[in-house]
């Protein structure tokens, strides 16, 4: 299940301790435009502040930089300071995301106590509710009696990758297509819709592999999905993915691929979308050269699912310095970052 080569060298980045931090504080909130009840429309995201996933805290995923939000000895009545918080600033918004640096539905994580608070907190306030949630806790003991408060709740799920070689050697995800085939099965038998994360370009694969794992992924994971969303590596401190990139061991995929993948599943039914973190950033999806149309079409077409403007704009676009630099590099055994690459040798550091 596990490789373990991997997950020590990312425990081994990992900080000391977490953060000192007001644990009767959200990390964040703010709005942002998704298509949860099947049309774009504003919604209210908030990341709680918990003692973070237990799965960070044995092994932890490659990209994986949740723990830079996550306090210690967070309380149920810390957690219900938290929700006051966040029951105060919905405003007319009737859509919810809630993210907690882990797994809401961990009952170590956010115990019954404060999720039972937090369901009546919203009841009769949110049309829609997204959680987020690693398999091991998608059990119909677990999770059967929140439908009883009559929120149509969106369950999603990190499968990252249909390929369990992916998960394990290039994510460190501890999990697998199987888990997540038998907890959609569930989800969706007791009611609930699911949503899908998909990770495009994990360390260890060319970027023309990577596309092919996101469409690959895409047919595999639909029939057991409500909507995919395509979630292009940002980097995160203190992580393994980090420290690859800073030493140009490590690149950025292109927007270019993800309007690929995304023009060739559009008419597979899947409800494929994507809203890249950083995007056109250093330290997020980019072309060669910044591209802020592209990025604002890929976003319009996820939100709308039309495809129709994205698909013009790739179709009219002069790509072919892309396209040889991505078969080119596919050949190469590793992938770096040339760019970086060079800068460090032209400065003197040393390789590793
Ligand atoms: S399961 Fe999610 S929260 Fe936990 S270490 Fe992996 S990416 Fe981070």
């Amino acid at each position: 299940m596990i490789n373990r080569q991997l997950s020590e060298s990312i425990k081994n980045l990992m900080p000391a301790r977490a953060r000192t931090t007001n644990p009767d504080k959200p990390v964040s909130m703010w709005r942002e435009r998704d298509r949860l009840r099947g049309f774009p429309e504003n919604t209210m995201v908030v990341i709680f502040r918990t003692a973070g996933c237990a799965w960070y805290n044995f092994s932890s995923c490659s990209m994986c930089g949740y723990f830079n939000d996550v306090a210690s000895n967070i309380t149920p009545e810390n957690l219900k300071n938290q929700i006051d918080s966040v029951a105060r600033s919905l405003g007319d918004v009737r859509v919810l995301k809630v993210f907690t640096s882990g797994s809401f539905l961990d009952p170590l994580e956010f115990p019954p106590e404060a999720r039972d608070y937090f369901f009546r907190s919203i009841q009769g306030k949110i049309d829609k509710l997204l959680v987020e949630s690693r398999t091991e806790y998608i059990t119909e003991s677990n999770i059967g009696s929140l439908r009883d408060y009559g929120i149509p709740v969106r369950i999603a799920i990190g499968l990252e990758s249909s390929n369990d070689q992916i998960i394990r050697n290039s994510i460190n995800k501890g999990s697998s297509f199987s888990k997540f085939v038998s907890a959609s099965s569930t989800a969706r038998r007791l009611g609930y819709e699911l949503r899908t994360y998909l990770l495009f370009k994990p360390l260890f694969i060319s970027e023309k592999a990577a596309i092919a794992d996101m469409i690959q992924s895409i047919g595999d994971a639909r029939g057991h999905s409500t909507d995919i969303s395509v979630n292009p590596m940002n980097i995160q401190k203190h992580t393994l993915v980090e420290s690859m990139w800073k030493k140009g061991l490590y690149r950025l995929p292109r927007l270019w691929s993800l309007a690929r993948i995304l023009l060739e599943t559009s008419d597979l039914g899947a409800g494929v979308v994507s809203y890249p973190t950083g995007g056109n950033r250093e330290r997020g999806i980019h072309n060669e050269e910044n591209d802020p149309e592209l990025l604002n079409l890929i976003y319009d077409a996820s939100l709308t699912q039309d495809f129709s403007g994205l698909r013009e704009y790739y179709d009219s676009a002069d790509r072919s310095s892309y396209e040889e630099f991505i078969e080119a590099e596919d050949i190469n055994y590793d992938q770096p970052d040339y760019t970086r690459l060079l800068a460090r040798i032209r400065s003197s550091s040393t390789l590793l």
